[in-house]
């Protein structure tokens, strides 16, 4: 039996881990997608002590530093299948291949799932033009069209970075305003082959054994087609409450999981760090995360010393 099971490899998950471990709490900590979302992450300038550094690069210093307690970590790349509680008390992982594990608490660090725009074309062309990570795709576009769909930090980072190898990108955006960093906005409104497209929706996404083409909801520049080689969709992300749901854990009235101060969701210890939680205003940052993480496992240490269990 574990002290405490952390579900998430991601920048939450791995600093759960690192402070279980210096509580000297026995911990398992498991994933299927090791950085998760800050692989994502081509340049991170807000993580303070680095002023710039590639996200996969941080999420390897991170899991080096949880992986580093040899003794109380034990590290599982696997998919959780399910959870539940043990009939005394405690839970229950169980991984795909059917191991279980038992811990007496649980920490769910497992972020958010991309979402989906829902037009026609979506999903026939994912993979071949369509895809969910500019940043992690980009390279693939060298002098080719790009366009990226969104307004947050995710499209406009994204479509900064896709600029440096594309010959031309359209940043679309259903608004006027972006709720992006003005740093990122800035940065785009610098390059000369960023085209902004505002105010527009994507209705259709086109091609033959690729993408060639968007359909816009509303005509730009006098047509309502625009012809690219790909698409990036950025437009936020859903977060990932499967397990805790199957749990039975409340979720807050936007389906994040409903956690409080203590990072403590709405059973006895079950607790909860990063961007699936209602915690930090839902404001997903990897700052946000380690803080959420740091203070989740404070709150499974304070509850095994005064909980029997
Ligand atoms: P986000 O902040 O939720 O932004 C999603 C964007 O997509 C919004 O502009 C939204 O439009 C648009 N959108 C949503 N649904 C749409 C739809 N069906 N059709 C068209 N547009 C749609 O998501 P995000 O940019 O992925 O960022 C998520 C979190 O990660 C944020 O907390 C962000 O700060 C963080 N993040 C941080 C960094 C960084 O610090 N470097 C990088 C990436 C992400 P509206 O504006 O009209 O709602």
């Amino acid at each position: 039996m574990f002290d405490v099971l952390i579900v998430g490899l991601g920048c939450a998950g791995y600093t759960a881990a690192i402070y279980s471990a210096r509580y000297k709490l026995r911990t398992f900590l498991v994933g299927l997608e090791e950085g998760g979302m800050g692989n994502s992450a081509a340049e991170v300038g807000n993580w303070p002590g680095n002023i710039e550094i590639k996200g996969p690069d941080l999420m390897e210093n991170f899991k080096k530093h949880a992986l580093s307690f040899k003794d109380l970590v034990t590290y599982k790349i696997a998919r959780v299948a399910d959870v539940s509680r043990l009939p005394s008390k405690g839970f229950r992982l169980t991984l795909e291949s059917g191991e279980t594990v038992e811990g007496r608490t649980i920490i769910f660090a497992t972020g958010s799932v991309k979402r989906k725009l829902g037009v026609p074309g979506e999903k026939e062309f994912s993979g071949k033009g369509v895809t969910y990570c500019a940043t992690c795709d980009a390279f693939f576009y060298r002098g080719k069209t790009v366009a990226v769909l969104g307004g947050g930090d995710s499209a406009v980072e994204g479509a900064a970075i896709a600029a440096q190898v594309a010959k031309k990108v359209y940043l679309i955006h259903r608004r006027k305003e972006f709720r992006a960093e003005p740093y990122w906005v800035d940065r785009v409104k610098e390059r000369n082959n960023i085209e902004f497209i505002l105010e527009r929706s994507v209705s259709e996404i086109t091609g033959d054994t690729k993408v060639r083409a968007l359909k816009l909801g509303q005509p730009y520049n006098g047509s309502e087609t625009l012809a690219v080689d790909g698409v990036f969709i950025e437009i936020g992300s859903t977060p990932a409450v499967e397990l805790p749901k199957k749990l039975g854990c409340a979720l807050d009235d936007i389906g994040f999981l409903k956690v409080d101060a203590a990072q403590s969701a709405s059973i006895p210890g079950v607790f909860g760090a990063g961007d699936l939680t209602s915690g930090s205003n839902h404001f997903a940052q990897f700052a946000t995360a380690a803080g959420e993480a740091a203070v989740a496992s404070n709150s499974v240490f304070n509850f095994l010393q005064t909980t029997k269990l």
